[in-house]
């Protein structure tokens, strides 16, 4: 054997997701990305994504599980969690308790949230007060235009949604930074210390009303809100409003290969999971896909990844179809689908070039997450590996390997761990991202379509 072909036979290989890709592949794949951009536009907290998911899924013959409600092969259920969490099913062909194919994402995204009491008035300005949700590097949060998006439940208890700053005929809200100009002591602080949490102040106006007073600024933008949503000062304590980035998903590059968009993570791998469900017949094992909230704080609260919530509808699709949950559970397996760091050439000093996701190579199986020493992670098992190796093989998906980083660099988490705890087999993989967790994000276009073949690849295995 010639070294070149030893080198072949041995070595592995990884290559560029667009070598051999077809002309009806990159078709579809631009196809599912408009899509997945139209997705993004329309939904950015974990509420309008679930709101979306449920009503796609009411046209695509999905049903409310209810208790008690007996299942057959080929029925698709779904259960929404308290509108902030949506969990979905279509029932296989085997029982239950031969195990179910579960892809497990997140729909909330790093971002700012109003306080319990946000308004306030300082020298002609009036402000919202907020706490940042999740990890951000605060400076790169101000002089961005922003929206604010969310509910108000009012004093006589009904709900109302806000949606404001999207529209090209609404205003934005701000972020102040210091111009450079004065800037001589910031410049010398940490890009930790350089904007703080307490600054990340809202800007909502600076017209005030006719009168007395030094809160007629204040006042004048409750007056406006109080007539557009029907509400008072009281009402923002019970109140989820958020201030995320305004605008929508863009291609970028010359060639178009790129999305910038603000929430990929987690809604990149959300979106993979609910089209290659819809698109699912009846497969053999029952395929279950997860839409969780709460990921960026830690998977905690009725709607995260922790919650009985989940444990509550597995039971349901178990009693439904004369299984038992512990057995279903044991036979289970999970992907874990959420965004991992991409290589940034710009940063290189921060990876493992050998270890790293790369852009554009396809849907990225992380083994491992968590931080110093793998602590927080459920490391997979060698043979879980195979079985997500083997399906995606099988199905002719691009993968590559993937680790958060070098060695005691940093680190990060994701629902893996929770669902492992549970006896459920779990291995996580996704969508490589430059930029994690800024206002906007950068993913490739042949990442998200692979990730979402790879989703489809684990339902029908
Ligand atoms: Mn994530
Ligand atoms: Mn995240």
């Amino acid at each position: 054997m010639t070294t070149e072909e030893l080198r072949k036979q041995l070595m592995l290989d990884a290559k560029n997701g667009y070598v051999g890709l077809t002309a009806q592949q990159r078709e579809e794949m631009e196809g599912y990305c408009k899509r997945y951009s139209a997705f993004m536009d329309a939904c950015k907290t974990e509420r309008e994504a679930t709101a979306w998911t449920m009503e796609v899924a009411e046209k695509n013959g999905f049903k409310a599980l209810l208790p008690g409600m007996k299942l057959q092969p080929g029925d698709k259920v779904y259960r929404n969690n308290r509108d902030k969490s949506i969990l979905l099913a279509v029932i296989g062909s085997e029982s239950l308790n031969e195990g179910v194919n579960i892809c497990a994402a997140h729909v909330d995204s790093p971002r700012m949230d109003l306080k319990p009491n946000p308004m306030y008035e300082d020298s002609g300005f009036a402000y919202f007060k907020t706490h940042y949700y999740g990890g951000i590097k605060k400076y790169q949060w101000t002089m961005t235009p922003m929206a604010i998006h969310g509910v108000v439940c009012r004093k006589d208890g009904t709900r109302v949604t806000v949606t404001l700053g999207e529209r090209d005929d609404e205003p934005v809200f701000m972020v102040s930074d210091l111009l450079i100009h004065l800037s001589a002591d910031q410049m010398k602080k940490t890009l930790a210390e350089g904007i703080v949490g307490e600054q990340l102040n809202v800007i909502l106006g600076t017209e005030p009303l006719e009168g007395e007073g030094s809160d007629l600024v204040k006042l004048n933008v409750l007056r406006m809100l109080n007539e557009k949503y029907g509400i008072i000062e009281e009402d923002f304590l019970s109140a989820e409003l958020t201030v995320v980035p305004a605008g929508k998903c863009r291609e970028v590059g010359l060639d178009r290969s790129l999305l910038c968009a603000y929430g990929h993570d987690d809604r990149v791998c959300a979106y993979a999971q609910i089209e290659s469900l819809l698109a699912l017949g009846t497969p053999k094992h029952t395929a279950v896909c997860i839409l969780a909230d709460k990921e960026e704080i830690g998977s905690v609260g009725v709607t995260g990844m922790k919650s009985y919530a989940f444990d509550t509808f597995m039971q349901d699709l178990c009693d439904g179809t004369g299984a038992q949950l512990n057995r279903c559970y044991e036979n289970s397996f999970c992907l874990s689908a959420d965004v991992t760091n991409a290589f940034d050439p710009n940063f290189p000093e921060v990876s493992d070039k050998r270890n790293n996701s790369q852009l554009n190579y396809g849907v990225a199986i992380c083994k491992y997450t968590g931080s110093r020493g793998k602590s927080g992670a459920s490391d997979a098992a060698a043979e879980a590996l195979s079985h997500v190796r083997q399906t995606l093989d099988k199905a002719g998906v691009k993968w590559q390997t993937a680790t958060m980083g070098k060695v005691d660099q940093g680190g990060g988490g994701t629902v893996a761990a929770y669902m492992a705890n549970r006896n459920i087999v779990t291995v996580d993989a996704g969508v490589p991202v430059i930029g994690m967790h800024a206002p906007l994000e950068i993913v490739a276009k042949l990442d998200c379509y692979m990730t979402m073949l790879a989703c489809k690849a684990i339902y029908e295995a």
